[in-house]
């Protein structure tokens, strides 16, 4: 088969990865048809085999591994780096983009663009830091950086002199809180939902909600996987959206009082929500011994087999389940000629769906 574009996707087993490369295969997908390129470090996972993607398992913080397994790839056009180390380290994360840059940028003389994915943090800042000097929401593209440390800094800095130096065009994706179906994911909201639902479902306890109060009843965005790849697809072949940063949400709000009630009914279970009073409850700290309690639903239900920090990061739900008022403006994208959207509700219950399809979770 002869391909009209070339992929490159860093993080292909991630939430937004493995999006990229079932939205790539289609027919019909802008730019195409595409051959697709994908980088991880686990062994190839038997749920991503029939995207047809030739799958690169190499660990991008490695500079010499790097060098020799992605340097001779030199028909790539397009990199989709939708990776990051697992941590917020600034060095790290540099390095790791750096790595692949450095062995594609010289070597695939077809390259044109770049898609660099960071987020939400560049308004609010790290999780690890002062959350007190932070943006007022709605976000637009156009604030300036916080003042402190932040590797989405140091990749955009990585990607405009590379780009700038090269010929190259770019593009930088913010999303919001991404629902997907990765059970790979260091970062998956719903397949943590889920887990937390399913664990509840075992023990015959309601869904009870862990999180402030404020965040039960205030407005939250999100950005649906496919959607996020739609959109880095679309920077990636439209003239119109060439060397922008653009945020990217469904383009519709939820409540998270809302959503504990469609994840009570999709695991059929007693919705108790937010109790009136409470303090947040870390889910960490709850689920902190469920680890058998995993082991067993896996086993009795004929799931694929996955341990529970792999699948679910309560970590993350802690954070989501304190926040208020973090969203994003999607009226850059409107203009610029981008205008995919998702209903957030079906978007959730889709996830999960798809989840059980995969066998990831009951
Ligand atoms: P995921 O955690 O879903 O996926 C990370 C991917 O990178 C996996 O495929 C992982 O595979 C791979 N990876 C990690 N380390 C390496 C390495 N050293 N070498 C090769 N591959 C590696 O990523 P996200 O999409 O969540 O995160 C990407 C960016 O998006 C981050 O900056 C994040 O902050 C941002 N973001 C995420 C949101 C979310 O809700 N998840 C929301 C908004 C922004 P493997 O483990 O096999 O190596």
């Amino acid at each position: 088969q002869s391909y009209k574009s070339v992929a490159l996707i860093v993080g292909v087993t991630g939430i937004v990865g493995s999006s990229l490369a079932e939205t790539l295969q289609y027919p019909d997908t802008p730019g195409g048809p595409w051959k697709v390129y994908g980088v991880a470090r686990r062994p190839h996972p038997t749920w991503l085999a029939k995207t047809h993607v030739e799958y690169i398992q190499c660990d991008v913080s490695n500079t010499e591994e790097t060098k020799s397994k992605i340097s001779p790839l030199t028909d790539i056009t397009h990199i989709f780096y939708v990776s990051w180390m697992g941590n917020e380290d600034c060095s790290m994360n540099a390095v790791m983009f750096q790595n692949i840059l450095s062995s594609v940028i010289p070597n695939a003389r077809n390259l044109q663009h770049i898609c660099l994915q960071t987020g939400t943090k560049h308004y609010i800042g790290l999780f690890e830091t002062d959350t007190s000097d932070t943006h007022d929401s709605p976000y637009t593209e156009d604030l300036p950086r916080l003042k402190q440390p932040n590797f989405y800094h140091n990749l955009e800095d990585i990607l405009y002199e590379e780009t700038g130096k090269n010929g190259l065009t770019w593009s930088v994706h913010r999303p919001a809180l991404i629902f997907g179906f990765s059970p790979c994911s260091l970062m998956n909201i719903v397949s943590t939902l889920s887990v937390y639902a399913a664990i509840c479902k075992h023990e015959n306890k309601p869904l009870v909600y862990p999180g402030t109060k404020a965040s039960w009843h205030c407005f939250v965005d999100s950005a649906d996987a496919e959607l996020v790849a739609e959109h880095q697809i679309w920077a990636a072949v439209d003239p119109k959206a060439k060397n922008q940063v653009f945020n990217c949400t469904n383009g519709d709000l939820f409540k998270w009082k809302h959503i504990w009630k469609v994840l009570a009914d999709q695991f059929g279970l007693e919705m108790v929500g937010y109790i009136e009073g409470n303090e947040q409850v870390s889910m960490a700290e709850l689920m902190k011994d469920k680890d058998s309690v995993w082991d067993e639903i896996v086993k009795t239900n004929g799931l694929m087999p996955t341990k529970l920090k792999d699948i679910a990061a309560f970590w993350f739900a802690d954070i989501a389940f304190q926040c208020e008022n973090v969203l994003s403006s999607m009226h850059k994208n409107r203009v610029h000629g981008f205008f995919g959207f998702r209903n957030t509700t079906t978007s959730f219950i889709s996830c999960i769906h798809k989840m059980r399809a995969y066998k990831f979770i009951p």
